[in-house]
């Protein structure tokens, strides 16, 4: 027994550390002391009204928005100028729209960033490509422009290129959002296998069925802060406020 609780203390590794983040927009306070940690592997879901800062947040893990107060650690190292670019290496991104280049082959679109950013001779990028490509599953639309695909299809390739520069995290702005209804579950399935290969995934969504199938913790976000945080059964069944049953009673 005690044996077990020191592997699985042993066992959890933190690879993102928010504590005390602060955020601002102009006079616009938009993340409050937000402090999270999340463990290697881990799955969490962020959901929240529109503004409040659900995007921020996920941008700031990366650097694509610049934090004021606070500090950022991912896999140990704190998020700054000097550390950007390696805290990068670490994080891979996926958004509502799925920005992929439209002059590319989705192939192409997969093997850019490996080839220009880590050096990548064009052969291993291709095999590479293709490799998490087969893995979401259109490896048969490799040579096809982003035009020529379904926004699920496109979403996929979005996946499979963030996937390319082997991350150790992934975030998800909204995936399926943009998505027609038909569509958002073949993403979700993409995102639930990835999520059983043992990634730590950050996900910012709606999709309840998929945060009850993958969350480990659900965050709930409210003005810029965290407003409610456990397990997703928790979070639905016994909301402890009154603007999450408010929130979810409007999305489910
Ligand atoms: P969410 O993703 O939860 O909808 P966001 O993180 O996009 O929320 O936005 C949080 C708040 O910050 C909102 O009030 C939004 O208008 C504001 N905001 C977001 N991005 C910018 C920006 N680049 N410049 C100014 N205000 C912004
Ligand atoms: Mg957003």
């Amino acid at each position: 027994m005690q044996a077990e609780i020191t592997a699985g203390a042993a066992g959890r590794e933190a690879v993102i550390a928010l504590d005390g983040l602060n955020k601002w927009f102009g006079a616009m306070h938009v993340l409050k002391d937000v402090s999270l940690t999340i463990d290697k592997g881990e799955k969490v879901v962020i959901c929240g009204p529109s503004g409040s800062g659900k995007s921020t947040l996920i941008r700031c893990i990366n650097g694509l928005e610049q934090h004021q107060g606070g500090q950022i650690s991912v896999e140990g190292v704190e998020l700054g100028p000097k550390t950007l670019s390696q805290v990068r290496r670490e994080v891979g991104m996926v958004f509502q729209s799925f920005n992929l280049f439209p002059h590319l082959t989705i192939k192409e679109n997969c093997m850019l960033a490996p080839m220009e950013a880590r050096g990548v001779s064009r052969g291993d990028a291709e095999e590479r490509s293709m490799d998490y490509l087969r893995r979401v599953h259109i490896a048969e639309h490799a040579h096809k422009y982003p035009s020529q695909l379904s926004g699920g299809q496109q979403q996929r390739a979005a996946i499979a290129r963030a996937l390319c520069m082997q991350p150790r995290i992934m975030l998800f702005d909204e995936p399926t959002s943009a998505l027609d209804p038909e569509m958002i579950s073949e993403v979700l399935d993409t995102m639930i296998e990835l999520a059983a290969s043992g990634m730590t995934m950050v996900c910012v969504t709606h999709e309840m069925g998929f945060a009850q199938k993958v969350a480990d913790r659900m965050v709930f976000m409210d003005q810029g802060a965290i407003a409610e945080i456990g397990p997703p059964e928790r979070l639905f069944h016994s909301p402890s406020s009154e603007r999450l049953a408010l929130f979810l009673k409007r999305i489910l």
